[in-house]
């Protein structure tokens, strides 16, 4: 292989990178709060127009907070998947809550990309005791996206 080559194959290589499911998050979490800040941009004309400062109504309060928080805890993965836990604090009114974000990544083609988010139950505390939680069926977990799960098939 001639030097032309090997660079054309250095620079093949350097375009499609193939993140590892850690990257991926770092990157969805910095991107998420900067998505997070110009939509509070662009909703800060109506806001004014509309609303006190003090009203909490569809405010988005304590959203960029709660996404500047999000940390990652720990990150999984298979050949076709990968499962990041994350941990954030959301403040509502005067409580402040410890929450668990899971994201269920899937790999598709040279990319990943989030398929669903689960929130840690706040009702339970996912204590495996406590089945009979109607929130998560005592998996701890709610799944953000409805029919998907063990404890929603159970519902059924
Ligand atoms: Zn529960």
């Amino acid at each position: 292989m001639g030097l032309t080559e090997i660079l054309a194959t250095n620079r093949l290589f350097e375009r499609m990178p193939m993140p590892t499911p850690e990257e991926f998050m770092r990157d969805y979490l910095r991107e998420h709060i900067e998505a997070e800040k110009r939509e509070l941009a662009s909703r800060a004309p109506f806001r004014e127009k509309f609303f006190t400062g003090e009203c909490y109504f569809d405010s988005r309060k304590g959203t960029l907070e709660a996404w500047e928080s999000e940390k990652i805890a720990s990150v999984s993965s298979s050949d076709t998947g990968a499962i990041a836990i994350t941990e954030l604090i959301r403040k509502l009114h005067s409580r402040v809550l410890h929450q668990k974000h899971r994201y269920h990544l899937q790999l598709e083609g040279n990319r990943w990309r989030i398929q669903c988010v689960d929130s840690n139950c706040i009702i339970c505390k996912g204590e495996a005791v406590k089945i009979t939680c109607r929130f998560c069926h005592g998996t701890g977990w709610r799944s953000g996206n409805p029919g998907t799960t063990d404890a929603d098939a159970r519902d059924e």
